[in-house]
């Protein structure tokens, strides 16, 4: 039997999911007439109480095209060192914005309003880039699922409105956050001007994104997802998965958190490794102590077994749990774990 912690990404359409897509009811999005579509952008604007939403191919779009509608070309973006956004988007920021990011040296992906504060350009020096959005990840991807302290969001919310900047959530994995702790996502709508959301991880969809925001904002986002090629037609049945995943899925995540912290717990008991990152979801990030064993053979030994996680460079290596890691993998893995 295959285990494959690689992500949360690996995960296959339930058979609910499956028979839920196969009965959508489609039409071409581009005209916006594809009534399964528009309803699940009405339904996620209405989760997190705002005004529109709009539904994409991909988180890294969704994230782009928020970058775009904030910024002109020159400005620059305030975010953590670790962002998705920086990271992770193939220079997007710069490509498709003309923007550049001021990095913060911030704690598991996450920074303080004072951080954020410090790193704002000042307006009249027009030498240096013009500072127009905050961009906060939650959960954070690089930061190995670390959630934010919800009081920190809201002290930065009121550093961007003092200095009249934007702010964006990139909210990829935000159920999780949700989830571990037991915040709302009309808190979070309240907070943000645009959050991005991924059906495609946790949440067990085999594609798709959402950007929600106020309706002059979605508009705007609409253009800008033509000019990125992001304009779908029969996406119904695509976004019948993300639905179903929204009404079915999302409370089990508690369940991959659980298991999460189940293996971060036997992980630490165990002699070759030196250290288990903070868990808080269902990201466990560690490190092997490698006069014990290198990165390369704790890898190689899983893979001998069908086990499949990935190292993440220094020593440091990543499991993700998922919907599709059931109890028996659960119970498989630790297993191989103890008698390594
Ligand atoms: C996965 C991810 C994205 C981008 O999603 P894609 O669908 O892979 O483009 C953005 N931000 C974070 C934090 C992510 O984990």
């Amino acid at each position: 039997m295959e285990i494959n912690l690689i992500s949360d990404t690996v995960t296959k359409p339930s058979p609910g999911m499956l028979d839920a897509m196969m009965s959508a009811d489609v039409g071409d999005d581009v005209f916006k007439a594809d009534p399964t579509v528009n309803r699940l952008e009405e339904k996620v604007a209405s989760l997190f109480n705002r005004e529109a939403a709009l539904y994409f191919p991909s988180g890294t779009m969704t994230n782009q095209t928020a970058i775009k509608l904030h910024t002109k070309p020159g400005d620059q973006l305030i975010c953590d060192k670790y962002a998705h956004v920086y990271n992770y988007e193939g220079g997007g920021v710069s490509f498709n914005s003309g923007v550049s990011c001021k990095l913060i040296d911030g704690h598991r992906g996450m920074m303080t309003a004072n951080q954020v504060e410090d790193a704002i350009n000042p307006p009249d020096f027009y030498h240096s880039p013009l500072t127009s959005l905050v961009c906060a990840e939650n959960t954070t991807n690089k930061g190995g699922g670390a959630c934010w302290n919800f009081s920190e969001l809201v002290r930065i919310k009121a550093v961007c409105q003092k200095y009249g900047l934007a702010y964006h959530l990139d909210g990829a994995r935000i159920w999780n956050a949700l989830i571990e702790k037991g915040e709302t996502a009309k808190q979070y709508g309240e907070l943000f001007d645009t959050i991005s959301v991924c059906l495609s991880k946790g949440l067990g969809c085999p594609v798709g994104s959402v950007l929600v925001g106020d309706k002059e904002l979605i508009n705007n986002a609409l253009r800008i997802r033509k000019i990125l090629g992001g304009g779908m037609r029969q996406a119904g049945f695509m976004a019948a998965a993300g639905i179903y995943a929204l009404d079915n899925q999302m409370d089990r995540l508690a369940d991959d958190h659980k298991k999460a912290r189940e293996i971060g717990a036997l992980l630490e008991s165990l002699p070759f490794i030196k250290k288990v990152e903070p868990l808080e979801t269902n990201i466990i990030i560690f490190e092997i102590n490698e006069d014990y064993l290198s990165v390369d053979d704790f890898i190689l030994k899983l893979h001998k077994k069908d086990i499949y996680i990935i190292g993440m460079g220094n020593s440091k290596l990543r499991i993700v749990t998922h919907m599709d890691y059931t109890d028996q993998m659960h119970e498989i893995f630790l297993k191989t774990l103890r008698t390594l």
